[in-house]
């Protein structure tokens, strides 16, 4: 039996739509996306908070069998990823494999008959050979557990799920949080609140951002001579790599990188008390370092309280800090981030004997064989999974080393029915002891950030430059995995 194997891909974001170019790219067509939502597009269609933008340029952040020669800037902002990214799925016709308004609750897998039961909410079950569960790690909000939250009576939402109906004109804000959410729609709301307020628990560690307008010439540039388009992308993956290995592999060229952080705020924050509360206490790169040229400027505005006291409550008519004292505003917004080290929830998996993947990976947190495969969890192989984020660098180029990799296993699978893969135990645990000693002297261990869970682990960053990954998930070896034969099939 010659069958390509069925294959299920849960989610429509750049890591989904990526898994299904590749499979389609090699001719292997029998796939179906789900996607809860009514539209593609993941993280770069729920996040349209004020100044949404990518913070890798979009030379790098972009796929690279799919260039695109006319990015209106550098930097570019939500719409045009989402409509880049709308545009490529049109062009390959992915939008008729995408089953939109259907989400995943459960997904148990059948060893008799070797095939995946995928559930949904609408109550319909899906069969697949391979599940690819392809959500994200920063899809799900994270509020925060304050008291009184509820109570607040004016408008308040987190910046993901921004309330555009909430006209913030002449409006008291609260902006709570300082990551890379913060620091795009902070500058952007500034010239038009009456009076912004920033809750800052840490301050970030920010960079001067090299943005810049593309202009017409550039464009034709880039559509007639490629390889300028090639060096420009290749410059850039350079400079995250060389930051990437800063805070992985070569600790002292984070030196620099710090001179030109501490420049950046001296030269932009003229205020010594303001620029004394802006300066992290912190290791370098231990939360999500940022760039913006905009965001202390608008720190500096007569309009803007930089608070440091931490918030005791949330209160019906504004926040109350540890001093007691009381801060009125009309508007709240949470800046506070996701459950990124919640892999796959809220979806129930179960796999060999109906364990429940959440149980395996209690009480010490999320970990895959090369951040894509389970063991006793087979023909399940996720994208974006654990320890495959970037401190630096483009999370598109980590996807589609993992897509080349799901994409070999398909093939290897093809005119196999009813085999199915789980990783050796013995691969998967040396994998993590090689993944925990080189995280060990990463500085994601020296502060608490969206990158360790509560037990400490680090679940969410790859430990090194993203050729490491590309080249450790190069080719996909059968003998790291068990291959077992369904009885029914
Ligand atoms: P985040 O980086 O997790 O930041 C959350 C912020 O909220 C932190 O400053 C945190 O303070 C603060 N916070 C949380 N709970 C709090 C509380 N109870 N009281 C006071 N402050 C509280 O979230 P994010 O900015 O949404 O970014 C998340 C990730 O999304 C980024 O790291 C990045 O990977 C991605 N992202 C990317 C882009 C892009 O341009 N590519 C843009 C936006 C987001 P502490 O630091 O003290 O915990």
């Amino acid at each position: 039996m010659n069958r390509e194997p069925s294959i299920l891909i849960i989610g429509a974001g750049f890591a989904g739509l990526g898994m299904a170019l590749e499979l389609q790219r090699h001719g292997l067509s029998n796939f179906t996306i789900l996607e809860k939502a009514a539209d593609l597009g993941g993280v770069w269609r729920e996040n349209t908070y004020p100044g949404a933008a990518c913070d890798v340029p979009s030379p790098l952040y972009s796929w690279s069998f799919e260039p695109k020669s006319d990015w209106p800037r550098r930097f570019s902002h939500q719409a045009d990823i989402h409509g880049y990214m709308r545009d490529v799925a049109e062009k390959h016709r992915l939008p008729e494999k995408i089953e939109f308004g259907v989400e995943v609750t459960e997904a148990e897998f059948d060893e008799r008959n070797g095939i995946w039961r995928v559930r949904t909410a609408d109550g319909n079950t899906h069969l697949a050979d391979i599940l690819i569960p392809a959500v994200g790690q920063l899809s799900r909000p994270a509020m925060p557990n304050l008291p009184g939250i509820d109570s607040f009576t004016g408008a308040a939402f987190h910046s993901a799920e921004w309330d555009h109906s909430v006209d913030l004109t002449g409006k008291r804000v609260a902006c709570i949080g300082t990551g890379a959410s913060a620091i795009q729609y902070i500058p952007a709301i500034q010239p038009q609140v009456r009076h912004l307020t920033l809750f800052q628990r840490s301050a970030a560690w920010v960079l001067p951002k090299f943005d810049t307008e593309y202009t017409a010439l550039h464009h034709t540039l880039f559509e007639r001579l490629p390889v300028t388009r090639l060096a420009e992308r290749f410059a850039i993956w350079s400079f995250f790599e060389v930051l990437a290995l800063a805070l992985t592999d070569i600790p002292a060229m984070k030196a620099p990188v710090i001179a030109i952080a501490d420049r950046h705020r001296l030269k932009q924050v003229p205020d010594a008390a303001l620029r004394a509360k802006l300066t992290p206490d912190y290791a370098a790169g231990c939360k999500r370092g940022l760039f913006s040229n905009e965001y202390f400027p608008a720190l500096a505005q007569p309009n803007v309280h930089v608070e440091t006291t931490a918030i005791e409550a949330v209160t019906p008519t504004g926040i109350r800090t540890a001093d007691g004292v009381e801060h009125p505003v009309d508007v709240i917004v949470y800046g506070t981030g996701f459950k990124g080290t919640e892999f796959l929830a809220p979806m129930h998996i179960y796999g060999l004997g109906g364990r429940k993947l959440t149980d395996q990976w209690t009480p010490e947190g999320a970990r895959a064989y090369l951040g894509m495969s389970v063991p006793e969890f087979p023909n399940l192989f996720m994208m974006y999974g654990p320890n495959t984020n970037v401190g630096s660098g483009s999370i598109i180029y980590m996807l589609e080393s993992q897509a080349r990799y799901i994409r070999q296993v398909a093939q290897y699978l093809s005119g196999k029915s009813g085999r199915y893969l789980s990783a050796r135990a013995e691969a998967e645990q040396s994998w993590d002891d090689w993944l925990q000693k080189r995280l060990k002297d990463t500085p994601w261990n020296f502060c608490s950030s969206w990158y360790r869970n509560a037990s400490g682990r680090i679940t969410n960053n790859w430990p090194g430059a993203t050729v490491l990954f590309r080249w450790k998930t190069r080719s996909f070896d059968p003998s790291d995995y068990e291959e077992q034969r369904a009885d029914r099939r």
